[in-house]
């Protein structure tokens, strides 16, 4: 245990996610270490993150204006949907390069240990997309990410 400040910024790092203790204390000292110009930096970033950043009100994604700019772009083909469950999933995608379709991010994966059921994640907005838009056909995801396939509209008889 440190005297004060440093142990309760020890503290907070821990907090984060994949940051054990000897992690946090290291970061820790780096900050103590660091110009405070840099401190200062990040400092504004991490207020700037909490000030702009929200989720896009079509597919979930991170986002800095109501729809993100994936949702945002007109050559994104409409037809085909990926379900993915976070942010980084997309981020992932994309760099292939090979995906030209929209997404929408679900926000985690159903884990009933955590507490986390269909209700936690954005799973309804998910079955309201596929109607509105009209998915004929989804497919099962090689990963826990799920693909779904949406194609034109076809109309079923009654
Ligand atoms: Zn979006």
């Amino acid at each position: 245990m440190y005297e004060g400040i440093i142990q309760e910024l020890i503290d907070e790092l821990g907090r984060l996610p994949g940051i054990g203790p000897k992690s946090a204390q290291r970061i820790a000292f780096h900050i103590v270490q660091s110009e405070r110009v840099d401190v200062n930096r990040l400092v504004e970033v991490l207020r700037l993150v909490k000030e702009r950043v929200k989720f896009c009100t079509q597919c979930f994604n991170v986002a800095e204006e109501d729809e993100c700019k994936i949702c945002r772009d007109p050559r994104r083909d409409p037809s085909v949907l990926c379900v993915v469950e976070e942010s980084k999933d997309v981020v992932a995608i994309e760099k292939t390069r090979e995906f030209r379709g929209k997404y929408h991010v679900l926000g985690g994966a159903i884990s009933p240990i955590d507490g986390i059921g269909p209700e936690q994640l954005k799973i309804r907005e998910l079955l309201t997309r596929l109607a509105d838009e009209r998915i004929m056909r989804s497919s099962s995801p090689p990963t826990p990410t799920l693909r779904v396939k949406r194609r034109q509209p076809i109309w079923l008889a009654p």
